[in-house]
């Protein structure tokens, strides 16, 4: 906090000035965060940063979706990303997962080339049931598909699996990994997502940004942010330990979590979640009732949070 403050702090004095509006520094920066996190060796010519990732979703579906054009993606997912294609007038072809949430992605490959998209969302790990796809699947999806493929990785520290930014080589006409500073780096208020892709796809982005989107206090902030990205990541691990201990301690209760590589759970199964919810609440823990039948989201806290709501979960009618 003292060095984003110490960064803010730095950039006031220069404010009556427009900021780089290519973010090169931070683009290096964020460059280097994932060579050494997914050991693929990237430069700031395959990044690009926006306000949170659902700038540079929206940033995606402005350059290579639209009118005529459609996206699809696989369901429940996030909530956005058939948002962000409507207020693009992009179609929305929505898939269903199977029962279970998991891909089935054989299928999910048929489907992508029957129905042609332009561009194809697959969330991994998945917001709101936590599961990852396999690099040796997701191949499958992105052989299948004519177009983009985006990779939304939000989550992506929290989970042991590889990242798809291993893909990109392979890939590069057709992958983008979308990820963000909110979650692993709890830097939600800062507003800071960003991708990772081939050079050609960071420069198609060039015609739909707006000139100077990304502010100078944001790019010096993220930039501090990341300088301690080993202590964030540190932090990361122990509440990946957390999520599995409540994974554990809700099976030992009789619930049914579904596979978390995210810092939530969802579990069930409540005869009426919407009830379910509303108990734990009264027991004072507040969680998510995200609208899939049966099923209710915790997000995993500090330990003592979790104690709480592992003890509350004992109370809950279901
Ligand atoms: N993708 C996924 C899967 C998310 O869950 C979220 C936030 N809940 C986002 C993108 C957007 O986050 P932000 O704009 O803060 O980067």
């Amino acid at each position: 906090m003292a060095d984003v403050a110490e960064a803010v702090r730095a950039e006031a004095a220069a404010l009556h000035r427009y900021p780089d509006r290519d973010a090169v520094a931070l683009r290096t920066d964020l460059a280097d965060y994932l060579t050494v996190s997914t050991r693929v060796v990237l430069s700031e010519a395959n990044v690009w940063a926006a306000n949170g990732s659902n700038e540079i979703l929206q940033q995606i579906l402005q350059a290579f979706g639209g009118p005529g054009r459609s996206a699809l993606g696989f369901e429940p997912s996030y909530s956005m990303h058939p948002i962000i294609a409507s207020g693009t007038r992009t179609d929305w072809v929505p898939v269903p997962r199977r029962p279970d949430f998991t891909l089935d992605t054989e299928r999910a490959a048929e489907t992508v080339r029957e129905r042609q998209p332009d561009i194809v969302f697959v969330t991994s790990p998945n917001n709101p049931t936590g599961g990852s796809i396999p690099l040796a699947q997701l191949r499958g999806v992105l052989a299948a598909a004519p177009g983009i493929v985006v990779v939304d990785e939000a989550y992506a520290e929290f989970s042991s699996q590889p990242s798809a930014v291993e893909l990109i080589a392979e890939f590069p006409a057709q992958l983008i990994v979308s990820r963000t500073m909110s979650k692993a780096f709890a830097f939600a208020g800062g507003r800071l997502g960003y991708l990772a892709a081939a050079p050609a796809v960071v420069d198609a982005l060039q015609l739909v940004r707006l000139p100077y989107h990304l502010s100078k206090i944001a790019q010096a902030a993220a930039r501090a942010a990341l300088r301690h990205a080993d202590a964030t990541l540190a932090t990361v691990h122990q509440l990946a330990a957390e999520r599995d201990r409540v994974v554990e301690a809700l099976l030992g209760l009789g619930f049914t979590p579904v596979p978390s590589d995210a810092n939530f759970v969802l579990f069930g199964q409540f005869a009426d979640a919407k009830a379910s919810w509303q108990s734990y609440l009264d027991n004072g823990v507040l969680i998510r009732d995200v609208g899939i039948e049966q099923h209710l989201r915790v997000t995993i806290g500090t330990p003592e949070e979790n104690d709480a709501f592992l003890e509350a979960s004992k109370e809950i009618p279901r």
